[in-house]
C-alpha cells in the first residue's frame, strides 16, 4: 500500500531556535487559510508539514503552495511501509517513471532505531536497481536523485520537487506601512516584503482633482494581484491635495519634491506610530531619481523615527521589471496615470538638497495642521483575494 502526500520543506528556519515553533505554526495556519476550501489533512512535524487525504489533488495544490511565503520547496512524496522489501519495490517502481540514465540514492534516516543505517539502505537499493535496470550510478551529478526519508511511522520517497517562494511565513515579521504609488517599483517592493514575512498595509497619497480617481482603480487592480501572496490588503488613502498645493506655493524651484517627500514621510510615520506599525517601506531605488540620491534620502529620512526598508535600493530597473512581469503587476503598472509626483514634478529637482534650507522653507506655513487634517481624513479600503482555492473545486 502506498499513498501520495505533499511534503513541505521550510526555508531559513534552522537559525530560529525557540521561535521555530512559532514560525512553523504560523506557516501551517497560513497554508490552512489558503487551502481552506480543499479538504486536505495536515500533519506538522519538526522538519516538515505533510498534506494528505483521499481528495488530495497534488498537482492542483502545488500552484497555491508556491505563492505562500516561508516555503522553501514542495515535494510530492509516496508514503510506504519501512520494511526493506517495500523500500526496494517502491524504488524500482519510481525509477521506472523517471527519464535519465544515471541515479543516486540519498536516504535520510530520521528514525535512529531503524535496523539499517542510511548508507546500508542506499547500497541495498542501488544494488537492486543496478542489477535489474540499465541505470548506472553517478554520485556527483546524477540525472535522478532518489530521495528517501525513513521516519518512525513510514518511509517517504520523494518523487518530484517544486521550488517554493522562499522567505518567511507571512506575519512572522510583523507589519509594515508601505508607501504605494501606481508605478512599477512599489508593488514589486511590496511583494518582496510579503515574501520576507511582513504583512503589508498600503499608504497612498492622492491629490484629486490633479490625480484622477482612476489611480485608485489602478491601485485596487495591483493590490488584487498581490493578494495572491497576502490574502487581504488594506489600502489607506491620504487626501494630499491641500498640503501639496501649499508646498508648491512656498517652495522655491528645485525644492518641492524634497519637501513633498518629507511630508509623506511625516504622515506615514505618524500613521504608523498611531497604529502600532513599527516599520515603513517604499519602492525607492538608489539613484533612480533626484529624490533617491543618498543626500536626498538623508534629508527626507530625517523626519522619520522608524526604520525604513527599501527592498529595491540596489536593484537595476531591468531586474525590477523582470520581477514585476513574473508576479503579474507589470502590465497594470505601465498603464498611464498621473501620480502626485509626476503632476507637480518641477524641472530641476535638487539632487543634493540642504537640510537647513529645507527647514527654513518649511517654517513658512503651518504644515503641521495640514498633516493632522490629512491624518484625520484617511480613507481605508480592504482588498480581498480572488477565490483561488475555489477554482479547484
Ligand atoms: P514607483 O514605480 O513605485 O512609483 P518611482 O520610480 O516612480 O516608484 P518615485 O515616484 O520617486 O519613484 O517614488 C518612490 C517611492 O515613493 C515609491 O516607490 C513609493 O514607495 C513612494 N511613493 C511615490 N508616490 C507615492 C504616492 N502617491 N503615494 C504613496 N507612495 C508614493
Ligand atoms: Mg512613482
Amino acid at each position: 500500500m502506498s499513498a501520495q502526500q505533499i511534503m513541505i520543506h521550510f526555508g531559513e528556519l534552522s537559525t530560529k531556535g525557540k521561535n521555530r515553533r512559532v514560525f512553523v505554526d504560523t506557516l501551517a495556519g497560513n497554508i490552512r487559510h489558503r487551502l481552506n476550501k480543499l479538504r486536505v489533512k495536515m500533519r506538522v512535524t519538526h522538519d516538515h508539514i505533510y498534506l494528505y487525504g483521499e481528495e488530495l489533488q497534488s498537482t492542483q495544490i502545488i500552484e497555491t503552495l508556491q505563492d505562500i511565503s516561508g516555503i522553501h520547496a514542495i515535494s510530492i512524496v509516496e508514503k510506504v511501509a519501512t520494511d526493506t522489501e517495500t523500500l526496494i519495490k517502491t524504488a524500482r517502481r519510481i525509477i521506472n517513471f523517471q527519464d535519465g540514465q544515471t541515479f543516486k540514492v540519498i536516504c535520510h534516516r530520521k528514525d535512529k532505531s531503524y535496523p539499517l543505517i542510511s548508507d546500508q539502505i542506499n547500497r541495498l537499493i542501488a544494488k537492486e536497481i543496478l542489477e535489474n535496470t540499465s541505470w548506472t550510478v553517478d554520485v556527483h551529478n546524477p540525472d535522478f536523485a532518489l530521495k528517501i526519508t525513513i521516519d518512525r511511522d513510514a518511509a517517504y520517497f520523494i518523487t518530484r520537487t517544486y521550488p517554493g517562494l522562499g522567505g518567511y511565513p507571512l506575519g512572522t515579521m510583523g507589519r509594515t506601512l508601505h508607501m504605494m504609488s501606481g508605478g512599477i517599483d512599489s508593488p514589486v517592493a511590496a511583494y518582496l516584503l510579503i515574501r520576507r514575512g511582513l504583512n503589508v498595509e498600503m499608504l497612498h497619497f492622492a491629490s484629486p482633482p490633479y490625480t484622477q480617481a482612476a489611480v485608485i482603480d489602478k491601485l485596487k487592480e495591483l493590490l488584487t494581484i498581490l493578494t495572491r501572496y497576502q490574502k487581504s490588503i488594506k489600502l489607506h488613502i491620504v487626501p494630499f491635495t491641500e498640503l501639496q498645493l501649499a508646498i508648491y506655493q512656498h517652495a522655491p524651484e528645485g525644492y518641492p519634491i524634497t519637501i513633498m517627500r518629507r511630508m509623506m514621510y511625516r504622515i506615514a510615520t505618524a500613521y504608523a506610530n498611531r497604529h502600532k506599525i513599527k516599520v515603513l517601506s517604499t519602492g525607492e531605488c538608489l539613484g533612480q531619481v533626484a529624490s533617491q540620491t543618498i543626500e536626498s534620502l538623508n534629508v527626507i529620512n530625517a523626519v522619520c523615527n522608524l526604520p525604513v526598508i527599501r527592498p529595491l535600493a540596489t536593484f537595476d530597473k531591468l531586474n525590477i521589471i523582470d520581477i514585476a512581469k513574473r508576479i503579474g503587476t507589470f502590465t497594470t503598472s505601465i498603464a498611464p496615470y498621473d501620480d502626485c509626483c509626476t503632476i507637480f514634478a518641477p524641472k530641476n529637482p535638487k539632487t543634493k538638497p540642504r537640510i537647513k534650507e529645507v527647514e527654513a522653507i518649511e517654517k513658512l506655513w503651518d504644515y503641521e495642521l495640514q498633516i493632522e487634517t490629512c491624518l484625520q481624513n484617511i480613507e481605508t479600503i480592504t482588498i480581498d483575494d480572488m477565490p483561488f482555492a475555489n477554482d479547484y473545486l
